[in-house]
């Protein structure tokens, strides 16, 4: 309507179908991610759904004393417990969690990190410019490739107010050859409070919301539970990375010290909204019960590699591509975590393969389909794909080869 009004107003009608079709393809939109990348920034990240009719809730209105509440309350206990902390809160995403507890626990002090871990995250988050924004003073230690206990001990012996050590996890790089790194379990000794920000939101190495052992491909990925067991004061980590939920920043730990974030001005800057909270509680309640198979990102990430190439023996049977091309062809793949997590690592999978690259057309669908090229060749993973979505792909497939005949 809006675009039709404006193409009259601006004497441009016989555009108009034109402006609102492309007007239209800018909207968010539910996408088939056949790209094989799980956590993929540009579409979202972890897939999460909610069933939810317009509704008020009791987001802050503690219902025992009929007097307002706090919206961390419910969630947070949830995550406290989930990822064995004292207390637990939310914020819009990691970043917000690192610039919230900086502001909070260390402007106009200091704060350590190794010179190893001044990481930059995609979309321009760098440590030593958060630790600009919050007021903090970033007090450099070690070297690139090597950090020892002693230099984060000289650290706190050298600076006469140094707030606390940071942690930050190598999310989407790795440091090899002549390295050396501390643990946050030989940094416990040290008596000033330790943050990890391990970024990826892994809750617990051991997995136990899966049914069988942790996948390989998890590796030496920090886990939440273990980081806080091991002696961090706090954990940092994302909601929409390996947590799989949605976008979120969760700051878990000493009671104290989260209940100073909470207090600081910038958390309610920062707070997250109601949708994302019942989403996080879904999620949260999932692990906490066990049900790994109901959070979408860990039911993709361990799906055994035959049930995806028996899906895909399938489709390929489905489609009638005629004597013509594209060719389809069921292929194993390789399928990876994303969200700038993990980053040499692989996961098995399989797909379909296509001659040419034909992923414009596939993009162009009501139901747009996102595929990976490789090599002139379009590839459809389906470790990414949700198995009632086969039969669209199928669909996809056949419209491609009858457009080719
Ligand atoms: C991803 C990441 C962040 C940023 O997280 P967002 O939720 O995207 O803001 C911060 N720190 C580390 C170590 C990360 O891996």
């Amino acid at each position: 309507m809006e675009v039709a009004r404006q193409a009259i107003a601006e004497q441009r009608v016989d555009q108009a179908p034109e402006l609102a079709r492309r007007r239209k393809r800018r909207m968010l939109a539910p996408v088939i991610n056949a790209t094989g990348v799980l956590l993929h920034t540009n579409l979202g990240r972890a897939p999460v759904g909610i069933e939810l009719a317009a509704t008020y809730s009791n987001l802050e209105l503690d219902l025992e004393s009929g007097r307002r509440g706090s919206r961390q309350r419910a969630v947070g206990d949830l995550l406290a417990t989930a990822c064995g902390a004292e207390a637990a809160m939310v914020v819009n995403n990691c970043a917000g969690a690192v610039l919230l507890t900086l502001a909070a626990l260390g402007a106009g002090r200091g704060v350590a990190v190794s010179r190893g871990e001044m990481v930059e995250i995609g979309g321009g988050f760098r440590i030593p410019d958060v630790m600009r924004q919050s007021g903090a003073r970033l007090v450099e230690v070690g070297t690139t490739n090597r950090s020892r206990f002693s230099d984060y001990a000289d650290a706190l012996t050298d600076d006469d107010d140094l707030a606390m050590i940071l942690k930050v996890h190598r999310s989407n790089y790795e440091i090899v050859g002549f390295t050396e790194d501390v643990d946050v379990s030989d940094l416990r000794e040290l008596d000033v409070p330790i943050v990890a920000d391990i970024g990826s939101g892994l809750l617990d190495s051991g997995c136990p919301w899966l049914s069988g052992p942790p996948p390989p491909w998890l590796a030496d990925e920090p886990a939440a539970r273990q980081t806080l067991r091991s002696g961090a004061d706090l954990v940092l980590f994302s909601g929409d990375k390996l947590f799989g939920g949605p976008q979120a920043g969760i700051i878990a730990g000493r009671l104290d010290l989260v209940e100073r974030c909470a207090r600081h001005p910038l958390a309610r800057a920062l707070r997250p909204g109601d949708l994302v909270l019942w989403a996080l509680q879904l999620t949260t309640v999932a692990y906490l019960d066990r049900r790994g198979a109901d959070i979408p990102f860990w039911k993709m990430a361990s799906t055994p590699v035959a049930e995806l190439a028996e899906r895909a023996a399938k489709i390929c049977a489905a489609v009638d591509t005629g004597t013509v091309a594209p060719t389809v062809e069921a292929v194993p793949t390789e399928a990876v975590p994303g969200g700038g997590t993990l980053p040499t690592v692989t996961i098995p999978s399989y797909g379909l393969q296509l001659g040419g690259d034909v992923s414009e057309q596939l993009r162009e669908r009501e139901r747009p389909v996102v595929a990976r090229v490789d090599q002139g060749l379009t590839l459809l993973d389906l470790r990414t794909v949700a198995p009632v979505d086969d039969d669209e792909l199928v669909d996809a497939l056949g419209t491609l080869a009858a457009g080719s005949r």
